[in-house]
């Protein structure tokens, strides 16, 4: 278990690094990460660059029993890198050219950048490779972040990769359409930066997510060769932020990494990059957001959650407050001045825990039987072609999953074209985009016996993002036995009406409704006022050995939960545990042991009564009534020897 904080050592004098060392391990800091902005430590003028102090950092926290996670750090260039190459910076959407000042203003696919950048990573990896203090890699920070660029140089890049990708333009005329506002052409020089045509849109931020794995691959596969053995992450970023499909940022290195900004960022995200390689490290565990008011145990708990949902270690932001910088008022653990606080001593409780469980929760793993999918391509084609806030296809899936939660079921939450052959349960809301991929997998599952639930606006475009010429939801309309003829957001909630789901009587339909007609699915909801009345709003269709419901609007509150609990019976899918409201509970399987943590959200203490054969996992001791206090975690342990 990787327990520990972000240290930048060159921010603080090197008389305070043996203070700063031993409040770590008092504290059971066994891991720091660092290095991610030094290049202007390393390298104040071109040309000198100078590790030692690194050295020396690294050393000290050694003899501390801190290990190192050493990051690249190129996307953060010095002052004099802007000064004397200023084609490094890239620009804006808007056409604005950054200059110095912020970090990450660099445009990936820019010649100098690419020769100043591989040369410095380079010296950093040469130089840290084999050192046993090193444990691992994290490839600079947030890669992709701000790195977009459309400058006419990146434009020839995006038309390389065009012909590339497409071999000939009247290919590309015809994937893309023809002749819409003289949208047509004889070569690829011809294609413009994006402005607001849905095709080009896609396929200019699948260009920019393609510049940013590469950038990851080049230096994770760099690592592998100069310092073998050692494991390559990087962190994925908040939630929202969706520059880069990170499934595939995820197949260029060895562990996803991710920031964990709670509780700006919904509990879906340590699910979604968890993924399809069902592991994850947290490297940026935030302490708290700076200005918010987080009372005792919060973030404890918010590192444990992390835990629970599949993380091999919490790295907390940061170690002690910026005292200057863009982020000198982002909270780390020690205060500016550095001292023991609140935090410090919760850092500490957590050290001392793990040291009794931190193996023991690495031995164990998630495993889940419901996925959630939601892909980059399907967000990406939708806010290009149609960018309404309230209908973005995540909303829908933050939704489901935090009625999952509510309900202790373990997720997944996945790309559409993940392996689907684990799950009882697949939903899949708001798919907007289908491509041959994607429409075989969900096939194939449902064909084997799984159960599938489409929601509104599904099935709408083609890997290019072009509409379909079948109705919806197109490749999908066969195996959901429905057609779509038209979609139209809400201004209005409309009531509904349910035989078969009768807390559905009543309950609303928001935001958007697809008009649906029935082919072989039978109607389980229907649309109870306004010119909708009778017209069918859910449905179900057997499909060989499966079932496939289609919602054809946006539930919430207790009518999504009747849906999801409809769902998860048909799947015969059972929740972890039940639990009082604001108690959740969440399992980790190993070979020796499972694990359930009790995380609880209420500010009072909360208890109930276990199933037989759970005990406290520090204490061995046999527990039926397990008390949880406010804001405070519980770990039990189930294990075959101990169970009579
Ligand atoms: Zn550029």
């Amino acid at each position: 278990m990787y327990f520990g904080v972000q240290y930048y050592p060159e921010q603080w004098p090197e008389s305070r690094w043996p203070i700063d060392a031993a409040m770590m391990q008092r504290a059971g800091v066994n891991t720091v990460r660092m290095g991610e902005f030094a290049w202007s430590a390393y390298e104040p003028r071109e040309g000198q660059i100078d590790f030692r102090w690194m050295d020396r950092a690294i050393q000290l926290l050694n003899e501390h029993g801190i290990r190192v996670i050493m990051c690249t750090c190129s996307r953060t260039p010095p002052p004099w890198v802007f000064k004397k190459y200023p084609g490094v910076a890239n620009t804006r959407f808007d056409g604005h050219v950054n200059r110095y000042g912020q970090r990450y203003t660099v445009g990936l696919a820019h010649p100098e950048f690419i020769a100043l950048a591989e040369r410095i990573d380079r010296a950093v990896i040469e130089h840290f490779a084999g050192h046993p203090g090193i444990i691992g890699w994290q490839v600079d920070n947030e890669v992709g972040g701000f790195n977009d660029c459309y400058c006419e140089r990146c434009l020839r890049t995006f038309q390389d990769y065009l012909r590339d990708k497409y071999g000939t333009v009247e290919r590309l005329n015809q994937s893309w359409g023809e002749h819409f506002w003289s949208f047509h052409f004889s070569d690829f020089d011809e294609v413009p930066l994006p402005a607001n045509n849905p095709q080009l849109g896609l396929e200019y931020r699948r260009f920019m997510s393609h510049l940013n794995v590469a950038f990851t691959r080049w230096r994770s596969e760099l690592i592998h060769q100069l310092d073998p053995g050692k494991f390559v992450t990087t962190n994925f970023q908040s939630f929202t932020i969706k520059h880069t499909d990170y499934f595939k940022m995820a197949e260029v290195i060895d562990l996803p990494g991710m920031n964990h900004y709670p509780p700006r960022s919904p509990e879906l995200i340590l699910d979604y990059y968890r993924g399809a390689k069902g592991k994850m490290i947290v490297l940026e565990q935030l302490s708290r957001l700076a200005f918010c008011d987080t009372g005792e145990g919060w973030m404890r708990l918010w590192a444990y959650r992390a835990l629970a949902h599949g993380a091999c270690g919490t790295i907390f932001f940061r170690w002690r407050t910026a005292r200057y910088g863009q982020e000198q008022h982002a909270d780390g653990i020690l205060p500016h001045a550095g001292q023991e606080n609140r935090r410090y001593r919760e850092l500490a409780r957590m050290g001392a825990e793990l040291k009794t469980m931190g193996e023991r929760i690495d031995a164990t793993h998630v495993e889940a039987r419901v996925a959630l999918l939601m892909g980059y391509e399907s967000r990406w084609a939708m806010e290009a072609g149609l960018d309404l806030p309230d209908m973005q296809g995540h909303l829908d899936v933050i939704r489901f999953h935090e009625d999952l939660l509510r309900k202790n079921v373990t997720t997944d939450a996945l790309d559409p074209h993940g392996d689907l052959s684990h799950y009882q349960l697949v939903i899949a809301p708001r798919l907007w985009l289908v491509d041959e991929g994607i429409a075989a997998n969900l096939r194939a599952f449902v064909e084997r016996g799984g159960v599938l639930c489409l929601t509104a606006a599904s099935g709408v475009v083609d890997e290019f993002n072009k509409s379909f010429d079948t109705p919806r939801p197109g490749p999908l309309a066969e195996i959901a036995g429905v057609e779509i003829s038209d979609l139209s957001p809400l201004e209005k909630p409309v009531r509904l009406s349910s035989a078969v789901l009768p807390a559905l009587e009543g309950a609303q339909a928001t935001v958007m409704a697809d008009e649906m007609h029935p082919t072989t699915a039978k109607v389980l909801a229907r649309y109870a006022s306004g010119w909708r009345k009778g017209l069918p709003v859910l449905t179900e269709n057997r499909w060989h050995g499966g079932r496939v419901f289609y919602l054809g609007t946006v539930l919430e509150g207790a009518a999504l939960s009747a849906l999801v609990g409809y769902l998860l019976r048909v799947a015969g899918v059972q929740p972890v545990l039940e639990t009082p409201p604001g108690v959740r509970a969440y399992q980790r399987v190993g070979e020796a042991e499972r694990l359930l943590f009790l995380i609880n959200e209420n500010e009072e203490p909360r208890s109930l009564v276990l199933p037989e054969g759970w005990r406290d996992a520090f204490t061995g001791m046999p527990v039926e009534v397990v008390e949880i206090g406010g804001v405070d975690v519980r770990i039990l342990s189930q294990s075959d020897f101990q169970v009579q």
